[in-house]
């Protein structure tokens, strides 16, 4: 056993992973990264499939971002927001505005994708005890959700193999109905129902926008987004996005709400921030949501983490920006996201196969019955691997979450060798 291997089993405490699974699975060892490839100790060179959890969307290692983080690192590492300012905090927020849907413009920073959504909760919650509505204490959420770990996120999630022991210290949600055989028409109807007889104790309805990826990457129509909208406004709610994974041009627009060319009142972004480069986030608010909390220090939002603005996440998020803007990222990922539709629906032919689906670059299926804990998903990423694809199934649903701007003969092999595992997989156990 290698040193690095012996002291990650000896001390590592590895997320979302059993002891069993941590003793008996070889974990390849990355020393590097290029493009949508991880280089392993090994020699072997992965293609990566996972956007290392969903993050990843321009690649390991882009040349640009890593000069700008290390031009940071000889200037300031960290300082904190609290009695002082810094460049590169002030500066993204004017660029994360400009790019944002419209109305939003006051950016809190956090640290990850939980943190920017228990942000948005706490000021959701905290913006209508001020506007004398202080009924107003729910959440609206959708079935079978994910907005992160934290105690509040997880109050909000509804993957009851993350959730289910803790649901004791949970704040219960207001919980739409799953939706029938793959129509969200049943839950849109009675989120747009529970909105107008219960608005006065509602605070905000929490939504990640067109794709849930955790919930096995189920997708709805954009259509849906601009329902919401309309049913929060009519009966003064507040809309709440969760674009921590669909944000930065994940389903082929900047942000899922482009989509669906509506502007909630909350936004949170982290993941592909910064590239999937550093931890950092943020939330944004609109100007009506920010002057619920004008006044004196009673009325402010008392919360705030250390790394707050983080220069070097900053600056790596500008960076992200400045390259989405120059290499045209957004405009590059139609025919790729084409490719990738086709792609899944061939291998939604494969005989047991169900549910091919595709949204901008992502592409999902299921290679039996859904759950986290159906394992046919494990044996086709054991297949890939062989042929140096990296995937991560959730449980049976296999999933690619390119780079946006993978090169396309990388892209071809991806689809080719995923299709090609589903394949072997489902004439042995299908
Ligand atoms: C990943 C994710 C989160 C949590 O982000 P972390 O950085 O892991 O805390 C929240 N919401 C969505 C939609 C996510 O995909």
């Amino acid at each position: 056993m290698s040193r690095l291997r012996e002291i990650d089993q000896r001390h590592l405490w590895r997320p979302y992973t059993s002891r069993d699974e941590h003793t008996s699975r070889e974990f390849p060892n990355i020393v590097g990264g290029s493009g949508p490839w991880l280089f392993c100790d090994d020699g072997r060179r992965l293609l990566d499939a996972t956007g290392s959890w969903w993050c990843n969307n321009l690649g390991y290692q882009h040349p640009r971002l890593v000069s700008a983080i290390q031009d940071q690192a000889s200037t300031l590492l960290h300082c904190s927001y609290a009695d002082a300012m810094h460049e590169q905090a002030v500066l993204l927020a004017g660029e994360l505005v400009d790019c944002a849907p419209t109305g939003l413009t006051r950016v809190f920073y956090s640290d990850d994708g939980s943190t920017s959504v228990e942000v948005a909760v706490k000021i959701a919650f905290q913006y209508w005890q001020q506007a004398a509505r202080p009924k107003k204490q729910r959440f609206v959420v959708l079935p079978n959700a994910y907005h992160g770990d934290t105690i509040g996120t997880m109050s909000l999630g509804g993957v009851d193999e993350f959730n289910a022991v803790f649901s004791p210290l949970h704040f219960a949600s207001m919980r739409a109905p799953a939706p029938s055989n793959g129509d969200w028409e049943p839950t849109f109807s009675w989120i747009e129902k529970t909105l107008r007889q219960n608005g006065d104790e509602i605070a905000a309805v929490v939504v990640e926008p067109l794709v849930q990826g955790a919930n096995q990457m189920q997708m709805y129509d954009a259509a849906y987004l601009a329902r919401l909208r309309h049913a929060t406004e009519a009966n003064d709610v507040l809309l709440i996005f969760d674009e921590v994974f669909t944000g930065f041009g994940r389903t082929g627009k900047m942000w899922a709400a482009n989509r669906g060319e509506v502007s909630p009142d909350l936004l949170c972004t982290s993941k592909g921030l910064t590239g999937g480069s550093l931890p950092f986030a943020a939330t944004l608010a609109t100007d009506r949501v920010y002057a619920g909390f004008d006044g004196d220090k009673t009325r402010a939002l008392m919360h705030g983490h250390t790394f707050y603005g983080n220069p070097l996440g900053a600056r790596a998020a500008r960076e992200v920006l400045s390259i989405f803007r120059d290499e045209d990222i957004v405009q590059h990922i139609e025919p790729r996201a084409k490719r990738i539709a086709e792609s899944f629906e061939k291998i939604g032919e494969i005989s047991g196969v169900l549910c091919p689906r595709s949204l901008g670059m992502i592409g999902a299926v299921d290679v039996g019955r859904r759950g986290y804990n159906e394992m046919l998903g494990h044996k086709v990423s054991d297949v890939a691997i062989k042929h140096n694809l990296l995937l991560r199934p959730l449980g049976n649903t296999v999933y690619v979450v390119p780079p946006l701007n993978i090169p396309m003969v990388d892209l071809e092999k991806m689809l080719r060798i995923a299709h090609d595992a589903i394949d072997e997989v489902m004439k042995e156990h299908g």
